[in-house]
Parts: structure tokens; sequence; C-alpha cells
């Protein structure tokens, strides 16, 4: 595995928690960075399952030490991610998943600028609106001031759709996850194409071809 790192953003309730827990169980090998913020759980979410929960005062002692490769403030909360998820991904040989807003994004794009990124669209304000409140309904707890906030944000959020170097709208659920899976095999083989042509030039590969000119030359 390449250790390729992938990006993903969406405006809330677009659904990039169900296609990315879609992805998961379909594609191998993908390792998803559980990020720290100040906001309090909700609905069944656990404390170091969706996300490490943890206060204010620990979350600012962490951009305080650099423990954090991007961090940002969304909705009145802090959410990170922890450079370790980087070397725990690496270090367990798979391709590490990125849930983060467009700030984050941002962030990741101009340190590891060989990241893929993916924003994900509502297929429209309307649906957007109807997947907020089903939500909130389920989890019987999101208010009306937030449901305005988070549509609101969505409008600015999509302007930097052209930051991100694929696109997919998640109107058919099972077409957006077919999409998504495609998007992460073909930055694999690319990777892999271009790493085995590479290692093939390795002068301590020797190749036939690179044996054979140095014999031409009698060396
Ligand atoms: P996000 O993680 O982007 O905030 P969620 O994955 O929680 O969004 O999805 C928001 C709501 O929309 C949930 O109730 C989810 O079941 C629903 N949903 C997600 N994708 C689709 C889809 N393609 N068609 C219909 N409903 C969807
Ligand atoms: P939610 O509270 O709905 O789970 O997430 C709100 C927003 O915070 C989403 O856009 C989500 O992608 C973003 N987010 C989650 N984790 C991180 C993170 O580690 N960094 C940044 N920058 N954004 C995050």
């Amino acid at each position: 595995m390449a250790g390729i790192l992938f990006i993903i953003s969406a405006p809330s309730g677009s659904g990039k928690s169900t296609l990315v827990s879609q992805l998961r169980s379909m594609v191998e090998g993908l390792e998803f960075s559980i990020s720290y913020t100040t906001r309090p759980s909700r609905g069944s979410e656990e404390n170091g399952r969706e996300y490490h929960f943890t206060s204010r005062e620990e979350f600012e002692r962490m951009i305080a030490t650099g423990d954090f490769l991007e961090w940002a403030e969304v909705f009145g909360n802090y959410y990170g991610t922890a450079l370790s998820a980087l070397d725990h991904a690496k270090e367990a040989g798979k391709d590490l998943l990125l849930d983060i807003d467009v700030q984050g994004a941002v962030q990741v794009m101009k340190k590891l600028p060989e990241a893929v990124s993916i924003f994900i669209l509502p297929p429209s304000p309307e649906v957007l609106e109807m997947r907020l409140r089903n939500r909130s309904a389920a989890e019987k707890m999101t208010s009306e001031t937030v449901i305005q906030k988070r549509l609101a944000e969505a409008r600015n959020e999509l302007k930097q759709v052209w930051d991100y170097k694929y696109a997919l709208v998640n109107d058919v659920l099972e077409q957006a996850v077919a999409e998504m899976r495609a998007i992460v095999l073909y930055e694999r083989s690319a990777r892999e194409a271009v790493e085995t042509l590479a290692k093939s030039c390795r002068t301590d590969a020797a190749s036939p071809k690179l044996r054979a000119v140095l014999n031409a030359f009698g060396g």
C-alpha cells in the first residue's frame, strides 16, 4: 500500500459519514483518522470511536505542543487531526482517510500536496435541509438555529469545491459510493504503476536492459 492520504470534506448533512462508512466496508486497507474535538458527543457516539472528545483546555495544550497536522474552529468548537494519525497509518501499511472541514483541508493540501482531496456535495439545498432535519429528528437534539446555521455554512463551503481534486454529488447513495471507491482504487493503481516503473530503473534492481547496455560497452 502506498500510504495515500485522502481528504474528504462536505457540508454537514451531505451524507459524508454514511458514504465513508460504506466505503470502508467495501475497500480494504483504509484507516480512518479519529479527530479530536471539543464538541459534546451526540446520539450513540463513543469517545475514541467517532471522535476523541476533549476539553478546550486540553485541545489548546495540544495546539501549543504542536500535536496537530491541522485544526480549525467549526460551529464554535475546535476540531483537529493529530499528527500521530499519519504515523499510525504508515506503520499499519494503510491509506489514511481524513474527514475534515474546508479550513482544515486547505491546511493539509498546503503541507502535503500529494494528498488526494474529495469534496462531497448534496444534490440540492432542499435535499440538504431535509437530511439535516431527518438526522436531527433521529438524534432528538439539533435545534432549528443549528440547522439554519449549517445551511448557511453549506453555501459558503461549496465555494471551496474548486480547491479539491475530485467532487461527487451524493444523490443516489450507491452511485456516490461507487464513485468514491473508483477514486480510491484509481489513485492506488496510478501510484502503484508509477512506483513499479521507478523501481525498475533503480541501479540496485540491475535490470536486464541496463546490464545489456553495459555489456555492449564491454563493462
Ligand atoms: P454528514 O456526515 O455529511 O453530516 P450523514 O452521513 O450523517 O451526513 O447523513 C445525513 C443524513 O442523510 C442521514 O440521516 C443519512 O442517513 C442521510 N443520507 C446520507 N446519504 C444519503 C443519500 N444518498 N440518500 C438519502 N439519504 C442519505
Ligand atoms: P460534526 O460535528 O458534524 O461531526 O462535524 C462538523 C464538521 O467538522 C464537519 O465538516 C467535519 O468534517 C469537521 N471535522 C471533523 N473532524 C475534523 C478535524 O479533525 N479537523 C477539521 N478541520 N475539521 C473536522
